[in-house]
């Protein structure tokens, strides 16, 4: 950690619900001060502050659609990164839109793209100088394992998800000298609204656990553990690498 008077603050996108939530309060717990973020779900995004508040840490919330530019970099700077030191940054906010390649549409590829990729570039690049100027940080960006694998319907996804592997890589390189750390964590099926999005959908749940060595459905705390770990400093001369939680699925 930085030798400063209070702990780097923890920005984790995505964090009203499912893997994000328990990242968030698994952060908390650790002492990090959370920045809860949704895009919509503001009274989920409260609720979740309220439970770090009341196990004693604390938190914030804001709310920003990670791939529209301008908003997210108004809203990063409300939270004043210069003043109140954001040294950890969770890159979790993520969204599915499936269909058979041939008949995928413009906007279900675009949509996710933007998402992922953008938002890894709005949210991030702000953040980047004053962990430069404190000399550590940590960046977790969560991929899938459909992006190191491959999935059926998730051409978009995929895409996406390998990109944000590609980016993990290269600003790890990129970031390496200042002390700032850059991982990715991809996990497999998680039960979450996602997944269960998915199953209402009609994907069935026992070819999804046909796919899974563990022949089981991960928990978003198991994803968060690892996210935990990294943003430790016992995680300090860990960076570039992706790292699964999915069964032995990859
Ligand atoms: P959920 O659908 O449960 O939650 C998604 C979160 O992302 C919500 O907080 C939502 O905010 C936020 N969000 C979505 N789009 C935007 C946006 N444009 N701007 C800002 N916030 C946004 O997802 P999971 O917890 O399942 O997934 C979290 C991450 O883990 C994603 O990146 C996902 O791809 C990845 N993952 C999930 C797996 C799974 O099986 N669940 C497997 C592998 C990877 P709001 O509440 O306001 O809508």
């Amino acid at each position: 950690m930085p030798s400063m008077p209070e702990r780097p603050w923890a920005l984790v996108t995505g964090s009203s619900r499912g893997i994000g939530r328990a990242v968030a309060m698994s952060l908390a717990k650790e002492g990090f001060p959370v920045i809860v973020h949704c895009r919509s779900q503001i009274e989920k995004a409260i609720e979740v502050q309220r439970s770090i508040e009341e196990a004693g840490g604390r938190a914030r919330v804001t709310a920003f659609d990670v791939r529209d530019h301008e908003a997210t970099r108004k809203a990063i700077e409300a939270l004043e990164p210069e003043r109140c030191f954001i040294g950890v940054v969770v890159n979790n906010a993520g969204i599915t839109a499936d269909a058979p390649f041939p008949s995928m549409q413009r906007e279900e590829w675009e949509s996710v793209i933007a998402t992922t990729l953008h938002g890894f570039f709005n949210v991030t690049q702000p953040l980047i100088m004053p962990m430069i100027r404190h000399r550590w940080g940590r960046i977790v960006n969560i991929t899938s394992v459909s992006g190191l694998i491959g999935n059926r319907g998730q051409i978009n996804y995929a895409a996406a998800k390998a990109g944000l592997i590609g980016a993990t890589k290269a600003l790890a390189i990129e970031l390496a000298k200042r002390q700032i750390t850059v991982n990715a964590v991809a996990p497999g099926p998680i039960d979450t609204d996602m997944l269960r999005g998915a199953f209402e959908k009609g994907t069935p749940p026992e070819k999804v656990l046909e796919a899974i060595p563990m022949r089981r459905i991960g928990t978003p705390e198991e994803v968060a553990a690892l996210v935990t770990f990294l943003c430790s400093d016992a995680a300090s001369f860990i960076t570039g690498q992706v790292i699964g939680v999915n069964g032995g699925m990859a």
